[in-house]
């Protein structure tokens, strides 16, 4: 009669309920374990360099204050604790929004010819610490338009820029070209000859504070979310980015960007 027919109705919905809030908890979990994992890693990160400028802050106070030496250079030491931490939380705030998709990129025509030059001389530099060349091929002396949010493609090439000063070698170079793909693609290169990548780790480095050496890439300062960073502005233009990388030969990241005609 009707009333079986609605109760196996009634079954096989409670069914479906019961496999769909299943698989909800079970994406929940995912997420939940997802957020915990991302926590752990900015307090991590932000231990390290608390630990330092409460280290000398406590050492001025224990007496060092009464030396001028000393208390010009842990001052100093305190001051670079503080400028890593606010260079920390900057970057944090940035993959915050790009990953809830917070970020709206703002897509304008500029020349991305010039845009290289003026990073180029915003890190001179510090390629010069190193004694790194920063090579341009200048051949690029006419325009090349591109359609993109100037000041996120900025940041990406100053992330991959600051990336082959830090693992390239003492004396070593950085070449940034541009080459025309396919139709209304330009494709921009970054190549150093630089510590490069074992290609085990590869597959992982796009991803949140992963570093391939923990202690040497602390050292060189560096938040592990530089590469994260780049990744997202790029697929948030729809664009591609790619890695080349040999062990102690060096590595190349490029990306593509949509040419105006
Ligand atoms: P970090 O703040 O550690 O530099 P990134 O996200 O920018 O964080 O880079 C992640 C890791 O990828 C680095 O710690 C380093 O091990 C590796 N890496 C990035 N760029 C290069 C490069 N040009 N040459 C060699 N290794 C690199």
């Amino acid at each position: 009669g009707p009333i079986t027919t609605d109760m196996n109705t009634l079954t096989q919905e409670i069914d479906k309920f019961a496999r769909d809030k299943k698989l909800e908890i079970e994406t929940l979990k995912i997420r939940e374990q997802y957020r915990k994992e991302f926590f752990g890693n900015v307090s991590h990160e932000l231990k390290t360099p608390l630990f330092t400028v409460q280290g000398y802050i406590l050492t001025l106070l224990d007496g060092a204050m009464d030396n001028e030496a000393l208390r010009e250079k842990y001052l100093i030491r305190a001051s670079k604790g503080v400028e890593r931490l606010t260079y920390i939380v900057k970057d944090l705030d940035m993959i915050t929004k790009l990953e809830v998709g917070d970020l709206s990129l703002k897509i304008e025509v500029f020349d991305i010819v010039e845009l290289i030059k003026g990073v180029f001389d915003m890190l001179e530099m510090k390629a010069h610490k190193k004694k790194i060349s920063l090579i341009f091929d200048t051949n690029y002396s006419k325009p090349i338009f591109v359609n993109a949010d100037k000041e996120r493609i900025q940041q990406v090439v100053v992330n991959l820029i600051v990336n082959s000063i830090k693992y390239g070698r003492e004396r070593g170079t950085t070449e940034v070209s541009i080459e025309n793909l396919i139709k209304n693609k330009v494709i921009v290169r970054v190549t150093d000859n630089g510590e490069g990548i074992n290609k085990v780790h590869i597959p992982r480095l796009f991803e949140r504070f992963f570093r391939v050496d923990k202690s040497g890439s602390r050292k060189e300062g560096g938040s592990g979310l530089g590469l994260a960073i780049v990744k997202h502005i790029i697929e948030a233009h729809d664009e591609k980015i790619y890695i080349e990388s040999d062990f102690n030969v060096g590595s190349e990241f490029s990306f593509t960007l949509e040419k105006t005609k």
